[in-house]
């Protein structure tokens, strides 16, 4: 543990989908609610001794709903994001029924029928992308996609997608065809539930989402669903994909849904994005391709076709000078996953230890010079100077 609040103290994270909690929902993951089973859901346990157990779960469940206004009910209880979405698509697609999401390659994530991961195996999967030369969804194609196959399910969300995602042309093109849409915000919940991107909620029929990224919480997952659909859910979580819930990280989750409630949350989200954009301005100066032209959220994904440099090489090089940022694929990438033509950044983590607009920029700058081939060596001790200024919280 020493080790690793060394390496985290020591180590600037643009990688997109971490953050660094506050120290508050940190020792609620450590608390002693550990050791406690609580099987079933508040009020109907299969365990003795639930009575705090269920006051926890009840009070993370409503700061959810207040933090996602308009949505009817919260399950507080899945482990992780992909665990949210299997047991979510299971509820609403059942074995073997359709679900069209986004290709992993163009941004999607794993769970979202990609053909190692069980809901590409469990369900009829089809994949969209997004059109190689903007980087852009393409909604007229999603939309013959979706005449074509007939999904139960139409999922909306991305792991790696800068630009806000139109919810309401997908519920739409989910009515057209009479399936019902999923919308998983894992990546921009913070943003969303700060009201800086548009709120899925209205428009979706369930919503799933991470607590772990740019929410600021303990790591774990959260569907949000509509009344009518809330037995469905429930009961796909639990009994059909998990057993007992894990209550430290459910009194993290409110614990952080509580902070999530504060006025100072909007300040944090809108720096996070004031970041990310000025990121990308730097980048695009230093004559780097952004995906997308920019960002509207808290990533920017680096398009390195134009140079020598390729995503597994900008990796290496950046945390051999103490940035910790991802390789990632670009759309219509010519390399294979592991080595690829992009890196992927996000500043949810950076901007949790303070860092704004100014370090933003000079971040971006360092990234460019290594890109640009210099030597990691001579660029570690700006990193470490940054570190050392702007503590973990
Ligand atoms: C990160 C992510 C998930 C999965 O989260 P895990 O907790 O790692 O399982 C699901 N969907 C999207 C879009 C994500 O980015």
């Amino acid at each position: 543990m020493a080790a690793e609040e060394r390496r985290q103290q020591e180590t600037l994270t643009l990688i997109a989908s971490e953050n660094h909690c506050s120290p508050l929902v940190r020792e609620a993951c450590s608390s002693i609610l550990t050791d406690k089973y609580a099987e079933g859901y508040p009020g109907a346990r299969y365990y003795a001794g639930c009575e705090v157990a269920d006051k926890v779960e009840i009070l993370a469940q409503e700061r959810a709903l207040r933090l996602f206004p308009g949505a009817e009910h919260a399950n507080v209880q899945p482990h992780s994001g992909t665990t949210a979405n299997l047991t979510a698509l299971q509820a609403l697609a059942g074995t073997g029924g359709g679900i069209l999401g986004m290709a992993l390659a163009d941004g999607g994530h794993l769970s979202h029928g990609f053909k190692v991961s069980h809901t590409g195996k469990v369900f009829d999967a089809h994949q969209y992308g997004v059109d190689p030369d903007s980087g852009l969804l393409r909604m007229d194609q999603i939309r013959d996609m979706a005449k074509e196959h007939r999904p139960r399910v139409i999922i909306a969300g991305a792991s790696s997608y800068a630009r806000e995602i139109d919810f309401a042309a997908f519920a739409a093109i989910a009515k057209e065809v009479d399936a019902y849409l999923m919308a998983d915000i894992a990546h921009p919940a913070g943003l969303v539930a700060a009201g800086l991107l548009s709120s899925p909620i209205p428009h979706a029929d369930v919503v799933t989402m991470t607590t772990h990224k740019t929410l600021r919480g303990p790591r774990g997952g959260l569907i949000l669903c509509r009344e009518e659909l809330r037995k469905k859910v429930d009961s796909s979580v639990f009994p059909g994909g998990q057993g007992g819930p894990l209550m430290h990280q459910i009194v993290a989750k409110a614990v952080a849904f509580g902070e999530a409630l504060k006025p100072e949350f909007k300040g944090y989200q809108e720096s996070v994005r004031d970041n990310a954009r000025a990121m990308a301005e730097t980048l695009q100066e230093r004559g780097l391709a952004i995906v997308t032209g920019g960002t509207d959220n808290h990533l920017v994904l680096i398009d390195l076709r134009a140079t020598e440099t390729t995503g597994a090489d900008a990796e290496e090089r950046c945390l051999a000078a103490g940035i910790a940022l991802n390789k990632n694929m670009v759309p219509g990438d010519p390399r294979p996953p592991r080595v690829t033509s992009g890196i992927r950044i996000g500043t949810a983590a950076m901007t949790s230890r303070g860092m704004g607009i100014e370090q933003a920029k000079s971040l971006a700058g360092i990234i460019a010079d290594l890109v640009g081939g210099k030597d990691p060596a001579s660029c570690g001790g700006a990193v470490r100077d940054l570190c050392a200024s702007y503590k973990l919280p």
